[in-house]
């Protein structure tokens, strides 16, 4: 058995913590790439959105207009009409003349429904883009802001990793190599980081399982490395004072 100062284990459980802690950080920062992509696809698609629905309002618009012109010019054309109809000679022209007006009239009837169908459709999405036409500048600049701010958490928590990674170093260098090599291998099989723990009233922090009272009677006298035979994690043990600190 490897003999082990207690100021050795204290020293581990300090490194343990750090590298908890970073871990922590760093699976922190995974995540940020993820909530920013997700706001910019957000924007990009309320951005969308308005300009799909300006650009449909501006179709109506134009299909308006073009009816508009199209009424414009069968009125001028019953105007010809209605002046041909006064000089004209026979019967036969005359009902030739008032069907041709009529026709004409009809036709109008027709676009002039179209046009008050587009109105309709035209107001529906006036209405419809509204509250987005009114926000946009609010909606794009919180999304800035909020992108802006992830940024700079996510910068304060690179540097916050950086400093962990410095007293990590800085506290490892006091270990010695051999407890830091087992504590490695131990940290290797377990899948959650926690590779050396306490044992509080015989019982194993790590899982919670008893811990043989001959083993937790050499454990209580700190000179020798010891490991739970439950989760293999190296233990030490941990008082009633210690506990409260
Ligand atoms: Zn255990």
């Amino acid at each position: 058995m490897t003999a082990v100062a207690k100021k050795q284990i204290d020293t581990l459980v300090k490194v343990q913590q750090i590298e908890i802690e970073a871990a922590k950080l760093n699976a922190y920062l995974k995540k940020l790439p993820a909530r920013i992509s997700s706001l910019e696809q957000q924007l990009e698609e309320f951005i969308q959105s308005v300009e799909d629905d300006e650009a449909a309002i501006e179709g109506f618009n134009k299909q308006y207009r073009a009816l508009e012109a199209d009424v414009q010019l069968n009125l001028s054309k019953i105007q010809k009409s209605q002046e041909k109809l006064r000089s004209v000679k026979t019967n036969k022209e005359y009902q030739s003349s008032l069907k041709e007006i009529d026709d004409i009239q009809a036709a109008n009837s027709k676009l002039e429904d179209e046009m008050l169908e587009l109105l309709e459709k035209i107001e529906t999405a006036e209405a419809a883009i509204k509250d987005r036409r009114q926000h946009y500048a609010e909606i794009v600049d919180e999304s800035n802001r909020q992108k802006e701010s992830i940024e700079r958490d996510a910068a304060r928590h690179e540097e916050n990793l950086v400093e962990l990674e410095s007293r990590r170093v800085a506290i490892a260098a006091q270990l010695d190599a051999g407890l830091l090599k087992l504590f490695r291998q131990v940290k290797a099989k377990q899948g959650d980081l926690v590779a050396i723990v306490a044992v509080q009233d015989a019982v194993c922090q790590g899982c919670n399982m008893n811990i043989p009272p001959q083993v937790y009677n050499e454990l209580q006298r700190c000179d020798s490395l010891k490991y739970c035979p439950s989760c293999f994690r190296i233990i030490y043990w941990q008082d009633q004072d210690e506990r409260s600190e």
